[in-house]
């Protein structure tokens, strides 16, 4: 089974002008089910660009894009918004977790957001923070966390609504070494629990060489590394 399916993807920025910028020129790349896979590539090589339009958040100007078999590419907004939130899961380098709201919280609104009841989200969220070794920090808020566990909090949170797919950019970029790898031992043992699929963008060749499979984003295309 193949969860994420890019196939002939090209993007330019401000095409059609002096100043277009050509990013991605024919990326092929697959992702099967259970698969975890590294993307290295030097800033400013795309690497936000591929992972927002195999998430859905930017679109393409050519090729295909399939989630779990189905092509998204004709998608309306809405029908993109939907597969969106059912099949996909973001980290970034910054958690972006809500200020205001608890840990347990962060990982709780995204599953009311898709119509999961408040009883079965908290659960949920629960479960997720005792995975992560987080349980006595579920009332705390992001400012109340160290960096290791407000990205921990992310990831719960980017699992909360049971995706098919994560999607990962520099997820422990922000962290000092020593805690960039516990950190990320937490997010793969988040992963393999589920059974999950990840494409995980990284300049940590460390990391990504505890990953399935290493792919480099060179000159606009995906080249197999190893
Ligand atoms: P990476 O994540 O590998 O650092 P990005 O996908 O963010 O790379 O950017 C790839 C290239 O596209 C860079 O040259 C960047 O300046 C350019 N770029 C990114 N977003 C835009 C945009 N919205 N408009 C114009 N150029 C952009
Ligand atoms: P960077 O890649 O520069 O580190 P951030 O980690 O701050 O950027 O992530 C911000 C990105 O989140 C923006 O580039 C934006 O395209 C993306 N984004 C926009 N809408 C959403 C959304 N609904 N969910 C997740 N990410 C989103």
């Amino acid at each position: 089974d193949v969860v994420l399916d890019l196939r002939g993807i090209e993007k330019t920025y401000n095409k059609g002008t002096p100043g277009a910028v050509s990013v991605l020129s024919g990326v092929d790349l697959r992702v099967k089910a259970g698969e975890v896979v590294a993307m290295v590539a030097p800033s400013g090589a795309g690497k936000s660009t591929l992972l927002h339009i195999a998430g859905l958040l930017d679109t393409a100007d050519a090729g295909q894009v399939l989630l779990s078999g189905r092509e998204m590419v004709g998608l309306g907004d809405a029908g993109r918004t939907t597969a969106r939130r059912r099949e996909v899961g973001f980290v970034y380098q910054f958690h972006h977790l809500l200020p205001e709201f608890t840990a347990a919280e962060n990982i709780v609104l995204p599953q009311l957001a898709n119509a999961v009841p408040r009883a079965a989200a908290e659960a949920r969220a629960a479960e997720l923070l005792a995975s992560v070794g987080l349980t006595e920090r579920a009332g705390h808020r992001p400012s109340q966390l160290s960096g290791g566990e407000q990205q921990r909090v992310a990831f719960c949170r980017a699992l909360a609504n049971e995706p098919a797919l994560l999607l990962a950019d520099e997820p422990t970029g922000n962290l000092d070494p020593a805690t960039s790898d516990t950190v990320f031992g937490a997010l793969m043992a988040l992963v393999r629990d589920t059974g999950l699929s990840a494409l995980i963008a990284t300049h940590n060749m460390d990391l990504a060489a505890r990953m399935d499979r290493v792919v480099r984003l060179d000159a606009g295309r995906i080249v197999q590394e190893r």
